[in-house]
Parts: structure tokens; C-alpha cells; sequence
């Protein structure tokens, strides 16, 4: 019983690929892309009303949501 519950916990790490924000960056389109700690890049796009993230644009609002995790789509292997 211990056992498979251990299974299932490393199953459901393995699906859950959240990382850190360490700093942004702009691609060559102009888009926000957030660096997060795995090493990967993730858009933050602002597509209202979809996604709002109106934070983005401004240096203030991406300083305040360093540290913040994603789900990592690329660590996920969907990307
Ligand atoms: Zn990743």
C-alpha cells in the first residue's frame, strides 16, 4: 500500500511541472517570455479574456511576479 502510494506521488510530480520565474525576457516578436528555473522560456502572453496579464508590460508588474511558478509546458513534454 506505502509502495503505490509512493508510485502515484512521483507520477503526479512528474505531471506537475512547476517552475520558478527567474527574470523575462522579449522574443524576436516582441512577446514577453518568462526564463523559469528549469532553464526553459515560457510565453506570458496578454490576451484578454483569455489571459490577462496586463502586469507584463510594465517592469514593476514582471519584478512583482518573480518567484512565481509556472507550469512548465515544455518540461511537461507538450511543447
Ligand atoms: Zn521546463
Amino acid at each position: 500500500m506505502s509502495a503505490r502510494r509512493r508510485l502515484l506521488t512521483v507520477h503526479y510530480n512528474m505531471w506537475s511541472m512547476e517552475q520558478r520565474i527567474v527574470g523575462f525576457h522579449q522574443d524576436e516578436h516582441g512577446d514577453w517570455v518568462a526564463d523559469l528555473a528549469c532553464g526553459h522560456g515560457q510565453h506570458v502572453r496578454h490576451q484578454p479574456p483569455l489571459t490577462n496579464r496586463p502586469w507584463v508590460f510594465t517592469e514593476e508588474g514582471r519584478t512583482q511576479h518573480l518567484g512565481q511558478v509556472l507550469n512548465c509546458k515544455k518540461c511537461e513534454g507538450q511543447e
